[in-house]
């Protein structure tokens, strides 16, 4: 209780040359801020590292699928990983041409397979042999080919939470390799489906390059093995993946140099397409979520800081137990105080932090939840009948809103009272 936490950097009053305090007074909280310089930064330094490479970076627009955000893609001449025809038409209207999008997930629908072999997807990241068979189905009756990769499940630990590592044998997602190949023993059936690539993604946040080298190293065996079978292998999507630093005593992102030098070397010789998948890289650490304290609680045995906030705009910590830093917004000084960081939301999971050391805080105080920037906004929800919450881009001293934060009319929109029963 006697040490003084010293003040935060100014980065947290002052952000992307936007002071904070005035632009949450000014706007309200919660507030979803993203720093598109931030974000220009990382597009620039993954543009430098793929230099000489013929790869397109397909942001996956599920991290943060604002339009605002899909928009500094799109200028940056990316295109996107797409998992719904939502997440499709969002990146269009962002202005990222169909050629540049791919279409992953294991539950595209019918209505969606047609929807983006209309608009003309790049491609089909395709994750089960009845989805190829419905995908030749629905191209032939249009009349259409339909380019097509095999999602290969490489039988990978990625090495991350249990939540979001997909490349293991006993995850929803791709196919094993053994299947993979008898669709390409096949594919000469296939009329209406050129399947013509390779596509991995072994799950998110992740920190160690050596899973992401043994996935690659699968891969590329099978890549080899299928050429020298006669297959045409014309892209290579390696996925995303690319962890960020949460916490910064602990967590050591792979450097984006090493990561694509770990890609060339896997992929040496490929002549193809190398298409790549960030999501969270490129978004997360350029989003903080500013919340104001409602009250201070002081438990029988805990005291909780009860935030404006809550899993409703912040699921991570909930869904994933992820440690978010949390930072007061201001440059006084305050001795130090140990709190749990709650939400107002009705369940005991509608948690922040436990047990976190902070600047002593009071009612009203401006919070910074940091690195919100994917996975934050994206899977907000309206539980509890919460607004969602407004999204804000800075630029260099400006700022632009880029969602308001839903009224109460906008929540209820499309809901009624029954009207008139139908006989079903
Ligand atoms: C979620 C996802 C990504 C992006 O993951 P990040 O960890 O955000 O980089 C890329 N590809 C696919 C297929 C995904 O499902």
């Amino acid at each position: 209780m006697s040490t003084t936490i010293e003040s935060p950097r100014a980065i947290d009053v002052c952000w992307d040359g936007v002071d904070l305090p005035s632009l949450a007074q000014k706007l309200g909280t919660p507030c979803h801020v993203y720093s598109a310089s931030s974000i220009r930064q990382r597009i620039g330094a993954l543009q430098t590292a793929l230099r000489g490479l013929d790869a397109l970076v397909c942001y996956a627009a599920k991290a943060n699928s604002n339009v605002a955000i899909l928009q500094l893609m799109a200028q940056a001449g990316f295109g996107a990983d797409i998992v719904s025809a939502g997440e499709m038409r969002r990146s269009l209207r962002a202005g990222i041409p169909a050629q540049r999008i791919v279409f992953s997930g294991v539950g595209k629908s019918a209505d969606e397979i047609v929807e983006a072999l209309a608009v003309g997807v790049a491609r089909f990241n395709v994750e089960s042999e009845d989805e190829l068979h419905l995908l030749q189905r629905l191209a032939a009756e249009r009349g259409v080919i339909a380019r097509a990769a095999v999602r290969v499940n490489p039988d990978v630990d990625a090495l991350t939470h249990a939540k979001i590592s997909t490349g293991k044998s006993e995850n929803k997602f791709g196919v094993g390799i053994d299947e993979a190949r008898r669709w390409f023993a096949a594919s000469a059936q296939l009329t209406h489906v050129r399947l013509d690539g390779l596509h991995v993604h072994i799950g998110s946040q992740m920190l160690d390059l050596d899973p992401i080298r043994i996935a690659l190293q699968r891969v590329a065996d099978f890549w080899r093995e299928l050429i020298g079978a006669g297959h045409a292998i014309n892209s290579i999507d390696v996925g995303g993946g690319l962890g960020v630093c949460y916490r910064a005593d602990r967590d050591r992102p792979i450097a984006i140099e090493d990561y694509v030098a770990a890609i060339r070397h896997a992929l040496t010789g490929f002549d193809g397409r190398i298409l790549l998948e960030p999501g969270r890289w490129l978004v997360a650490e350029a989003g903080a979520l500013l919340t104001r304290v409602i009250r201070v609680k002081q438990g029988r045995q805990r005291c909780f800081l009860v935030t404006d906030a809550a899993m409703t705009e912040l699921l991570r910590p909930s869904l994933y137990d992820a440690w978010h830093e949390i930072v007061p917004v201001t440059r006084e000084p305050r001795p130090a105080q140990t709190y749990d960081i709650v939400g107002p939301v009705c369940e005991t999971g509608d948690a922040f932090a436990v047990d976190r050391e902070l600047p002593r805080c009071e009612a009203g105080d401006l919070l910074m939840i940091r690195t919100t920037g994917a996975y934050g906004a994206s899977m907000a929800s309206n539980y509890n009948s919460r607004p969602l919450a407004a999204e804000v881009l800075l630029d260099r001293g400006r700022y632009a809103v880029v969602r308001r934060r839903q009224t109460f009319e906008d929540m209820l929109a499309g809901e009624q009272s029954v009207q008139e029963w139908e006989n079903a």
